[in-house]
């Protein structure tokens, strides 16, 4: 690609050979070190200071991958003049694996609450900004998270496939095997619900009579269902489980709400790809489960997001590439080196060159580089001679050997620096929050419904007439490209042509399309009736955007108008919405078309004179214009900040901006605030 486009354009590369570590899936790092040979006139500008980590952990990180010379880029990577203090950087090897275990829970708990300075602000120190990290969580982690958790400290893992064997996911799943009578040879009777209750993990408090007459009645009811909603099923076992308890959402520890979350993304990939479920389904769900999703869905991720649940992370080290954490503990190492080869396979190995994929001391190096240089201030490098239950002495990767001592405390003493603590609040700096509008507009209508939906990652029922509002814009799309080729006003035949040939909702029955496709038809007839002279002015839809604002980068796109007045081109920005204009959530359509004309300004350069929003509606289509003054926009800019710092700083209230937003909200079944609002 680089040798089709490269006389014509210039390429710009960027990247670190010392962080290329993956190559088992065809990555070379070849391709990086001799990009300077390979092409004429390349000019090089190095970013050689890292920004990340105090100056141990670079210096430490530079001896590990100068090994790697002459095989990579010449340079020395400096650090920004942090000094690490003593006590910051341990690296121990116990005699047992018992005692490395007790020690890392005893620093956790040391750690937990002190003083982390970031930049200009300082605030304590949170589970979160924990990360351990293993060269395989399957392999290595298990006896790690284990302690953490006996010792009450939150975890979130990946890398394990893990999130089905925790044991709240584990009795939803028995749960659903029972309401959809799953297997043919298990006898689904009261015993099987006894069973399920006596393992009840301890959180759920629910009595054995009301959790045996609440599960056969929600078997009842879905039984009875046409199609059912799996979603909707999950909810009300949530519900029936107690989960509008404060005491599931008031706790500290939030990660079983997490796991929770992630098994409702679980059923939506799921069910987002069937077009209806029946009561059957279940079962069909249950196999996807077995079959598939038991090795695929972690109960922990690297999504920036995960930093936002305030919970230890455990990680692969590849897994952490472009993370960073202000504590970084790298345990267990029991791993021992062998010599690369390519392992059983029905590839004919001749046929390409198989030792690229290899990986050799070289590749084994960058990633270690990769893994300490995840860490800010604390690094703690731990192994011990003995596994648990040992007798003979383990073998150790070499490369736990190849850390240089130098910056290590390399005993089990006391930290020699008095740590200061802090009550100050907050999440690592490294959260930059990638978002969009609609989803800072959920924050702004209540804190927790933002947490329910995209921390710990819920997904509400999925309702027939999903996808409407989109359908109807891309057909008013699609007619104003057909202007501009026809230059004719769409007839209504035209019109219903293109609702026939694009015009389709995912998740509605057939009847249920028709019928939303004679209203789309009537809005849209509205619309070309009422606006016809639109159709000669240039429309610009979906123009994309990324604006950087204060730590986030919201993403969206704009669609606007060129109007001329009189000798002057004025460009509005507008936003098409389905429904009447009279209705309550003007407030939030006019943030939004507030914060498309910050994004036309800021983010695309351009001047806009106007911003409407443009109702699509059956009866009447009407338009409002919006407040664009400096003030205006001042203001929308204060709302979209607090939304942002609320985000950033894990500020989750329960604080619906009005009482009525709870009496529709998705979790009202979920939500303690809204306890028993719903049957
Ligand atoms: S029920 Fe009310 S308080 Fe609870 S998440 Fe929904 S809007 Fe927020």
């Amino acid at each position: 690609m680089i040798q089709l486009i490269s006389d014509k354009q210039n390429v710009c590369v960027v990247g670190d050979d010392d962080q290329s570590i993956y190559q088992w899936r065809g990555a070379d790092v070849q391709n990086i070190i001799t990009f300077s040979k390979r092409y004429q006139k390349v000019a090089i500008h190095q970013l050689d200071i890292n920004r990340r980590s105090a100056d141990g952990i670079v210096k430490t990180a530079n001896l590990l991958i100068q090994k790697n010379n002459p095989n990579r880029l010449q340079k020395l990577i400096r650090d920004k003049g942090i000094e690490s203090e003593n006590g910051d950087l341990y690296k121990i090897l116990f005699n047992n694996q018992k005692d490395e275990i007790e020690w890392i829970v005893g620093k956790v708990h040391s750690l937990i609450g002190t003083e982390i300075i970031e930049g200009d602000k300082s605030r304590k120190l949170k589970y979160s900004d924990i990360a351990f990290l293993f060269r395989s969580v399957g392999n290595e982690a298990k006896p790690y998270i284990d302690a953490l958790k006996e010792a009450g400290i939150p975890v979130i893992y990946s890398g394990i496939g893990g999130l089905f064997a925790t044991p709240e996911v584990n009795t939803i799943v028995k749960i659903f095997e029972f309401i959809s009578n799953c297997d043919n040879d298990v006898e689904y009777n009261d015993l099987y619900i006894n069973e399920i209750h006596s393992k009840l993990p301890a959180q759920f408090s629910i009595k054995y009579d009301s959790f045996k007459i609440g599960i056969i009645s929600i078997q009842d009811f879905t039984q009875k269902q046409r199609r059912i909603s799996l979603q909707g099923l999950y909810a009300s076992v949530l519900s029936l489980l107690g989960l509008s308890d404060a005491s599931f959402h008031d706790s500290d520890d939030d990660v079983l709400l997490y796991n929770l979350g992630r098994f409702s993304r679980a059923i939506s990939d799921y069910e987002g790809s069937r077009e209806f479920l029946t009561f059957n389904s279940i079962k069909d769900f249950i196999w996807f489960i077995r079959l598939h999703a038991e090795n695929a869905y972690d109960s922990g991720n690297t999504d920036s997001m995960a930093g936002l649940v305030d919970a230890v992370q455990v990680l692969t080290m590849h897994g952490t590439k472009g993370l960073g954490f202000p504590v970084v503990f790298m345990p267990s190492h029991f791993r021992q080196n062998r010599e690369p080869e390519f392992g059983p396979t029905l590839l004919n190995t001749t046929k390409f060159d198989s030792n690229r994929f290899l990986n050799y001391p070289e590749d084994e190096r960058r990633i270690y580089y990769v893994a300490l240089t995840r860490s800010k201030k604390y690094l703690f490098v731990t192994s011990a001679e003995y596994k648990i239950g040992g007798k003979r002495r383990s073998a150790r990767s070499n490369f736990f050997n190849e850390i240089d001592d130098k910056y290590f405390i390399t005993n089990d003493i006391l930290d020699p620096t008095t740590r200061k603590l802090s009550e100050e609040d907050g999440v690592s700096e490294e959260i930059s929050l990638p978002t969009s509008y609609s989803e800072l507009a959920y924050y702004l209508s209540c804190g927790y419904d933002y947490k329910m939906r995209f921390i710990y990652g819920f997904n509400p029922g999925l309702v027939p007439a999903l996808g409407f509002g989109k359908q109807v814009h891309n057909i008013i799309n699609l007619l104003h490209k057909d202007f501009e080729v026809t230059k004719k006003i769409p007839s209504k035949s035209k019109i219903a042509q293109f609702i026939e040939e694009h015009f389709y909702l995912r998740y509605a029955s057939t009847d249920l399309t028709e019928r939303f496709k004679i209203s789309a038809l009537k809005s849209l007839l509205k619309y070309v009736k009422m606006w016809e002279s639109d159709f000669s002015l240039a429309i610009k839809t979906e123009r994309p955007f990324e604006l950087e604002f204060e730590n986030s980068l919201i993403a969206g796109s704009i669609d606007m108008i060129k109007r001329e007045e009189g000798n002057e081109a004025v460009l509005e920005v507008i936003d098409f919405k389905t429904g009447k204009d009279n209705n309550e959530l003007m407030h939030k359509y006019e943030l939004q078309v507030q914060l498309y004309t910050i994004a036309a300004q800021e983010a695309l350069g351009i001047n806009t004179q106007k911003a409407l929003i443009h109702f699509l509606d059956a009866d009447k289509n009407s338009r409002l214009n919006v407040q664009t003054s400096p003030d205006a926009l001042g203001t929308a800019k204060e709302e979209l900040s607090f939304a942002i710092q609320g985000i950033t700083k894990a500020t989750f209230n329960r604080d619906a901006r009005q009482d009525k937003i709870c009496k529709s909200c998705d979790w009202c079944n979920l939500c303690p605030k809204r306890k028993g609002y719903r049957a």
